[in-house]
């Protein structure tokens, strides 16, 4: 970019931007339970200020939608090089805000507000950098992906990404803004909820042998999956990691209506969040596997009606990037000379899933990430804006 002629450095004019447009997008509550529309209106509004068409790829109730758009030549048959972000934020509800967190405060060089780092501040800088784009003669197309209901388990990105066999075009890298403090992303562990419902037999709390009591099934399936873990810690570990293993949490339990009645029911909600190289689905079989042999025969015994369901209710893969082009090119628009792994996960192992090759750098730091007095420092989105510079020349060579 050459100097404009008052001298500003334009880094420096390309980060006011960003800040207008960030002051705009903390304007809509995007909390997930939310409609995005309105947000993603201003910024399909933005864009088509621009001649940039966007396209929607709506929720199945219409309420949200996730939008696409590219520029450069040949955008619409794919190749492009696409900066991904979600739109959503997660609530605020309970926590004690200094500022009304819809309002973009700025207050010694911080921007506070909901999503201000997680992750409005990386789709404001990649609006901002847009008629930059636009300015020069790029080569490699650059497109814009943001998604709807990000936060609640990257549910929204998964029918765009569907989209790319048919009707969107394909983008050939994809950069996931999330809140690195623009360092470089290349891994991060998985993240898969399970539901187990055991079914046993009630029965008088003194006649205990003509009963099932479904919390003594769930207590030894939950030590099940403590064996699991152990094995699986030895199976496939990663120093990248804290800790460097797969782990499994149980989360929820309930069961049991009274204390002198065998309980029918225990219900309970675990999470295993794997390593790259392990899939979680593993974990799944073997424990459905311990179900039906070591617990399911005894229980039938008593009662043809006991039972044992496991169900998988979301999964958010591990993300390892495959493809050493959009780490390196990264790196490069970074200033960076080596990668990390982050502990939280993000729409990047589905991209991966698809054959696109992905990796995560983004302003602002993920320990404001969901807290009260959520903020991103000017100096973040400054650093993203030299780092769009720097892909706008790189998109012309
Ligand atoms: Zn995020």
């Amino acid at each position: 970019m050459k100097t404009p002629a008052d001298g500003k450095d334009p880094a420096i004019t390309a980060t006011e931007k960003a800040i207008e447009i960030l002051d705009r997008l903390i304007s809509f509550d995007t909390t997930s339970r939310n409609s995005n529309l309105d947000m993603i209106d201003f910024v399909a509004a933005y864009l088509d200020g621009l001649e940039i068409e966007s396209r929607f790829v709506k929720s199945p109730d219409g309420k949200k939608a996730n939008i696409f758009a590219s520029l450069g030549p040949g955008a619409q048959e794919g190749g492009s090089i696409a900066l991904s972000g979600h739109t959503d934020v997660v609530p605020v509800d309970g926590q004690d805000w200094d500022t009304d967190p819809f309002v973009m405060t700025r207050r010694d060089g911080r921007l506070y507000g909901r999503g201000t780092a997680d992750m409005k501040g990386f789709i404001a800088c990649a609006l901002a950098a847009i008629p930059g784009f636009k300015e020069r003669n790029l080569h490699t197309p650059i497109s814009l992906i943001f998604s709807y209901d990000e936060e609640v388990g990257c549910l929204g990105i998964r029918p765009l990404i569907k989209q790319f066999e048919s009707s969107l075009p394909k983008p050939k890298m994809v950069i996931v803004g999330e809140p690195t403090s623009m360092t470089v992303v290349d891994a991060h562990k998985g993240a898969s909820r399970f539901e187990t419902i055991v079914t046993g037999l009630e029965a008088h709390s003194s006649l205990t042998h003509l009963g099932v009591n479904a919390i003594d099934v769930a207590a030894r399936l939950i030590r099940e999956l403590r064996d699991i873990e152990e094995e699986f810690a030895e199976r496939h570990s990663s120093h990248r990691f804290t800790p460097p293993f797969s782990t499994i949490n149980i989360g929820i339990i309930e069961g049991g209506t009274a204390l002198n009645i065998v309980p029918k029911t225990c219900r309970f909600l675990w999470e295993v969040r794997p390593v790259p190289g392990l899939d979680a689905s593993e974990v799944l079989a073997r424990l459905k596997d311990f179900a039906e042999t070591r617990c399911l025969p005894s229980m039938r015994a008593v009662s043809e009606d006991c039972d044992i369901r496991i169900t998988e209710q979301n999964t958010i893969p591990s993300f390892q990037a495959s493809a050493t082009e959009a780490v390196s090119l990264a790196m490069n628009l970074a200033g960076q000379n080596s990668t990390s792994a982050v502990a939280f996960g993000t729409e990047a192992g589905l991209f991966e899933q698809s054959g696109t090759p992905t990796v995560i750098c983004g302003p602002g730091d993920i320990a404001q990430a969901h807290k009260p007095n959520e903020f991103i420092g000017v100096s973040d989105l400054e650093d993203c804006m030299k780092f769009m510079s720097r892909l706008a020349e790189r998109a012309c060579a």
